[in-house]
């Protein structure tokens, strides 16, 4: 038995099959990233009494004041640390804030 075959180019079937769904990017999200922490949070190793004031414990007056300058804590020696934990004078700077010339 011969098989006629027929030599005609097979019919391409349409690719429309099933729609393709475009792919959609997704929205950049915008990440509200909390910066401030949670209020309530204290060091409790901190004693300062006026707050906003970066003065350490052993601090003579406030960085800034006229007649006084940063010194090598005489406490701890510069080291900022007594032992093993930070100079209560200094606060761990190895310096304070002293009078200059002064008596
Ligand atoms: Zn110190």
């Amino acid at each position: 038995m011969q098989t006629p075959r027929t030599p005609g180019v097979p019919t391409p079937r349409p690719a429309s099959s099933h729609p393709d769904t475009p792919a959609a990017p997704s929205p950049p999200q915008a990440v509200a990233l909390a910066g401030e922490s949670v209020a309530g949070e204290e060091d409790p190793g901190a004693s300062i009494d006026v707050p906003g004031t970066p003065m350490a414990p052993g601090d003579q007056a406030p960085p800034g004041t006229p007649g006084t300058g940063e010194g090598v804590c005489p406490r701890c020696g510069g080291t900022g640390r007594i032992g093993e934990t930070d100079c209560p004078d200094c606060a761990g700077t190895g310096k304070v804030i002293e009078g200059i010339g002064g008596g």
